[in-house]
């Protein structure tokens, strides 16, 4: 068993910046050829021409998630040029903070269609192809830490990810026979354009009394546990949502 990734092709939603672009980086280091996915192609193709010029192999497919056609359209475009994708990382997401009792329908459609559903969508396009192809797979679910606890002015984003923990259960349960394993990671605070604002903030700052190595998350401590999901090294672990938060309390 090993961390290497030689031989897959995983596909990294929302690779245009923050967690992505690195999950994307380190799946090209670890061997894998990448296929970074977004709405912002411009910001794909200069994380592309990073990878490559650290001699890996990428390519950018525009994808919005939200958009069942974009899906299904950037899958065959993969597809017809590199084949099979056997890992997918469903990264893509947004937050919008608020109170509950603010909360309209649209935010919970935006926050809950792109955290949750597009999960669901990019999930299930992978895997019907995966079991056509016969080749297993992995997919990685980002969820939060906020999918496993409660907090404030969060309600809809927390919904959201607590919902990505029992779709990534429930579909591990049922992919299992075709080789294919799910999992959920989980991470605390790291800081991204997603909480750059929150964590300038006087109540972002003491948000961090509640992490107990008082900092934020540094993405590379995301690195292994990602490699480890991905690669033959998790070989039996299915079903499971691994917090990486630095002992949130
Ligand atoms: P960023 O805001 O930096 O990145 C979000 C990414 O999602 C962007 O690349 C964006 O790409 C993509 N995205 C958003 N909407 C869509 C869409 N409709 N279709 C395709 N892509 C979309 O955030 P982070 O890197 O911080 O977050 C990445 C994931 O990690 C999210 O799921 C987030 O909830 C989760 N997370 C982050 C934590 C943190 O501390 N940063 C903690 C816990 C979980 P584009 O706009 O180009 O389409």
């Amino acid at each position: 068993k090993s961390l290497d990734l030689s031989g897959q092709l995983a596909l990294v939603t929302g690779a245009s910046s923050g967690l992505g672009a690195h999950f994307a980086k380190v799946l090209a280091q670890a061997g894998a050829t990448v296929v970074a996915a977004a709405r912002r192609v411009d910001r794909l193709e200069s994380l592309v021409a990073d990878i490559e010029a650290g001699g890996g192999k990428a390519m950018a497919v525009a994808m919005d998630v939200n958009d069942g056609n974009s899906v299904v359209a950037a899958f065959e475009q993969v597809q017809a040029t590199l084949g099979t994708v056997t890992v997918v990382v469903n990264n893509a997401g947004v937050a919008d903070p608020g109170r509950f009792v603010d909360s309209t329908e649209d935010k919970w459609d935006f926050t809950v269609d792109t955290n949750l559903k597009a999960v669901w969508r990019v999930s299930r396009e992978a895997s019907e192809r995966m079991i056509k192809a016969g080749v297993g797979g992995s997919i990685i679910n980002i969820s939060s830490i906020l999918g496993l606890q409660p907090s404030s002015n969060n309600t809809l984003y927390a919904t959201a990810k607590a919902g990505v923990i029992q779709l990534t259960k429930n579909s591990a349960q049922e992919l299992w026979r075709h080789s294919i394993r799910v999992n959920a990671l989980c991470p605390g605070y790291f800081e991204t354009e997603i909480n750059t604002d929150f964590f300038q903030s006087e109540k972002g700052a003491q948000y961090l009394n509640k992490i107990p190595p008082r900092r934020l998350g540094q993405m590379d401590e995301l690195t292994m546990p990602l490699l480890m999901l991905a690669s033959s090294a998790g070989s039996f672990i299915s079903g499971v949502a691994l917090p990486v938060d630095g002992g949130h309390l």
